[in-house]
């Protein structure tokens, strides 16, 4: 039954391969024992292969081992547990931040927690899959807004009546990267009395300056929002948070169940994510490293022809049509030493190549792909 069922997904050339690295992550990845420059990775700011998170992982693993054994509600937590989520607040400028295991985890855990009762959720066409899960496990109704369209969500909100109303939206939407108008969202949220939850997985450590999605608005961090973020994207590490008011952390800490019943992640990752942070706080040449590149990559390509679409961030697309074509020019980058991923439904509606720039990237390796781009 799954033979048939898979090669239905091989002939609809939906059918996905895991590869397997060989090497750290980086700019330059050994895959099946070859080496290929790396355009599909998170790793913003080339912090996943540094030796100073590898060092800081070993030092924790000395203290507190690895394995963390419980979770946090029964001292699965050491305490740099708690130093990370006091460094993540003061990074957020928020009351108070709440580890979560990793990204995941936090969209299905916090937003049902923030949708208790009779909630209503406003959720972003394109928001990442894992939101789509938690307004899911939520069991709150959920309205469907047009993609960055805050004046869809205002329509939406005048309504409804009843109940307490959640915002949900990608700060930075992970397959096109365009941004979220934030500063409109956050006064329809003001004048509705709702709750914004903000997934600034790809924000944290890219926006502001590296301080995220609200920093890039000019947005103060007041207490009804809730900023989920990762550490596992710009950050090279693992792991994720939610940082918000006291009141509404301490909630979804007693509430959101991938918190409660799950094993919270080892002390060494822990103190890897923390190595992280300080890094990025005393190095923001790093953050500008990356939008160079950015800027450098979108000239490149604009250059050659190529439609910058929607992205206003280093997550950038190429589009060359149907899923056939973009298979093929994946395909053909590949057979050039260069890995560019075709993303294809249901991730995404239209395939594309996804090209993610980062901050390791350097001029030469960026002018690899644009000139294979060229011949093709
Ligand atoms: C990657 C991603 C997540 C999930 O984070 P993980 O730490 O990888 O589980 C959540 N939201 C968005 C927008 C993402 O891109």
């Amino acid at each position: 039954m799954f033979e048939k069922r898979l090669r239905r997904l091989e002939k609809d050339d939906l059918i996905r391969h895991l590869l397997t690295r060989g090497s750290p992550q980086g700019p330059v990845v050994t895959i099946g024992g070859k080496q290929y420059i790396n355009f599909s990775s998170n790793d913003y700011l080339g912090l996943a292969g540094r030796p100073e998170l590898l060092k800081a992982a070993a030092e924790a693993g000395k203290r507190f081992g690895f394995g963390s054994g419980a979770s946090r509600l029964l001292a699965g937590g050491s305490s740099i547990h708690e130093r990370l989520e006091k460094m993540t607040a003061a990074f957020k400028e928020t009351e108070e931040a709440l580890i979560f295991n990793s990204g995941y985890a936090g969209n299905t855990g916090a937003i049902p927690s923030l949708a208790a009762g009779s909630s209503v959720i406003f959720s972003d066409e394109l928001n990442h899959a894992s939101i789509i899960d938690g307004c899911r496990l939520s069991g709150a109704r959920v309205l469907v807004f047009r993609h960055r369209n805050a004046g869809h969500l205002e329509e939406l909100m005048k309504r409804e009546r009843a109940g307490q109303k959640v915002v949900v939206t990608d700060s930075v939407f992970s397959m096109d990267g365009d941004i979220a108008p934030l500063r409109d969202i956050h006064s329809i949220c003001l004048r509705h009395d709702a709750v914004l939850y903000i997934d600034d997985a790809h924000g944290t450590g890219v926006l502001g300056n590296g301080k995220g999605a609200l920093a890039h608005f000019g947005l103060a961090p007041e207490p009804w929002i809730v900023q989920m973020g990762t550490f596992s994207k710009a950050l090279g590490s693992y792991g994720a948070f939610a940082a918000g008011g006291r009141d509404v952390i301490s909630w979804i800490a007693n509430t959101a169940r991938s918190f409660m019943f799950s094993t919270t992640l080892p002390a060494p990752v822990v103190a890897a994510s923390m190595k992280a942070l300080g890094l990025l706080e005393d190095g923001r040449g790093l953050v500008r490293k990356l939008w160079k590149n950015r800027k450098r990559l979108a000239g490149g390509l604009k250059d050659i022809g190529y439609d910058e679409g929607p992205s206003e961030t280093p997550i950038m697309t190429v589009a060359p049509g149907n899923l056939k074509e973009t298979v093929a020019l994946s395909e053909y980058l590949w057979g050039k030493g260069i890995y560019a991923p075709a993303i294809r439904p249901p991730t995404v509606r239209e395939p594309r190549l996804r090209i993610t720039v980062t901050a390791a990237h350097t001029e030469i390796l960026i002018g690899r792909l644009i000139d294979a781009l060229k011949k093709y």
